[in-house]
């Protein structure tokens, strides 16, 4: 598509666009009595106004049954988290007995471990891509240490090449085979948090498999994003939080995906509490552990009712919605934010470097040569909200499904004053 760099036609496009109604579906924080500009859905998304009538609803059956809420609130909450599965399912390209909802993301994380790194004396290395989230990079160090063995040896960092912002499948695929017998496991962010590249992980999902490792995928970026098939592509697990791309609020309930092949494992060693047994005999209080046939059996509490609810309030959205019409909308924005990065940056004085690869899904990671904290300053005080890393980077992530094309163009034009007026 040809863009320009106007008002009318980023107001044209907003016109055309079939998801256009459901920014009205999501509150805005304000600057000024005006809606902020909001592309930091990569880090916390907005909330969705229906999302408060879920919560009340918890809040409401608790005051009017007390415990018996548990069983005969409307939704009643001992199954609550059941109805997250099948729109999840889809959102992630899985089976709905492969999805459970359940804790958070690191938390989680560390549970599948438990599962899936069992290093023996010839395997015991992890591939993991360099500089991942902090909280990735501590957990696998200290997974790593309480089997005794030194990060350093066991954990292998896929490093980009000298000069270049991405990192390239070849050199991963590369690296798999050459860890080869010696690799339990593979654990990469799906989609990057720095520079939103999001990874082959069909391709490397493949390669690690090949080898007999075991593959898991961190989709904190990823899930509400990008398009995913982890079933088909035979991934072992993943894990996701569900308060960025998925809108669902701080800290809310995470999202995890375990291959069917392990379902029925009785060997699969795994941390286990009372939600994990069969739901039938649950309140028997017997002192065997029944597993669920499902995801579930990976639960330990009963969940938080509370964090949960806004959760589901979101996927009903996303179910509405569909992936792929999110997934249309999110190319056509990010390139025209991407335009506009560009058109803006031959009429000023400092060059942008866009550091996303062509791999991408919703977020562009850009360095502002010359520029510094007090441009973030300037867009902060006029309504932009975007995610500033010292000392010039911006990302940004127009979410389709509250971000319009009017909000790119006033941006590149809040842009351009903030650089031209400092
Ligand atoms: C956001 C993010 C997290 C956050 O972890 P929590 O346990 O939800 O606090 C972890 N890993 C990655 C890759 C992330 O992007």
């Amino acid at each position: 598509m040809n863009f320009e760099n106007t008002l009318a036609f980023a107001q044209n496009l907003d016109s055309k666009d079939d998801l256009r109604n459901y920014r009205d579906e999501f509150i805005f924080p304000k600057v000024e009595g005006k809606n902020v500009i909001y592309f930091v859905g990569n880090s916390l998304g907005l909330q969705p106004k229906n999302t408060k009538k879920y919560v009340d609803d918890v809040m409401t059956d608790w005051a009017n049954l007390g415990v018996e809420g548990h069983f005969h609130a409307e939704k009643s909450w001992w199954d609550y988290h059941e109805q997250l599965s099948a729109p999840l399912a889809k959102l992630v390209g899985a089976k709905r007995e492969e999805i459970t909802v359940m804790n958070t993301l690191t938390v989680n994380l560390h549970l599948l471990m438990v599962s899936f790194y069992r290093p023996t004396a010839k395997r015991f290395k992890i591939i993991c891509e360099e500089k991942a989230f902090p909280s990735d990079q501590y957990m696998l160090h200290s997974q790593v240490k309480i089997h005794g063995l030194l990060p350093e040896d066991a954990i292998v960092e896929i490093t980009k090449r000298p000069g270049e912002h991405s990192w390239r499948t070849e050199d991963i695929i590369e690296k798999v085979n050459e860890v080869g017998h010696e690799l339990a496991l593979v654990l990469i962010g799906g989609v990057n948090y720095y520079n939103g590249q999001v990874f082959d992980m069909e391709k490397i999902t493949k390669a690690a498999k090949s080898v007999g490792a075991n593959v898991g995928w961190d989709l904190a970026h990823a899930a509400g994003n990008v398009e995913l098939k982890l079933h088909d592509w035979g991934v072992d697990f993943a894990a996701w939080c569900s308060y960025k791309y998925m809108n669902s609020g701080p800290g809310n309930a995470s999202g995890v995906f375990i291959n069917e092949k392990y379902l029925d494992d009785p060997l699969i060693p795994r941390f286990e509490g009372w939600w994990g047994t069969k739901k039938e005999t649950r309140f028997l209080m017997k002192p065997e552990f029944e597993p669920m046939e499902n995801a579930d059996a990976w639960q330990l509490s009963n969940p938080s009712i509370l964090s949960v609810a806004p959760y589901l309030a979101s996927l009903e959205l996303f179910d509405k919605v569909g992936m792929d019409a999110i997934i249309r909308k999110r190319n056509t924005i990010v390139s025209y934010l991407e335009y506009i990065l560009q058109e803006i940056d031959k009429e000023v004085e400092s060059t942008f470097e866009i550091i996303t690869p062509k791999s991408r899904g919703c977020q562009l990671s850009v360095f502002l040569h010359g520029e510094g904290k007090s441009l973030f300053n300037y867009l902060m005080k006029k309504g932009v909200m975007l995610d500033w890393r010292e000392p010039n980077v911006i990302r940004l992530a127009p979410a389709p499904l509250y971000c319009s094309y009017e909000d790119v163009y006033n941006f590149g034009q809040l842009l351009k004053a903030g650089i031209v007026n400092k």
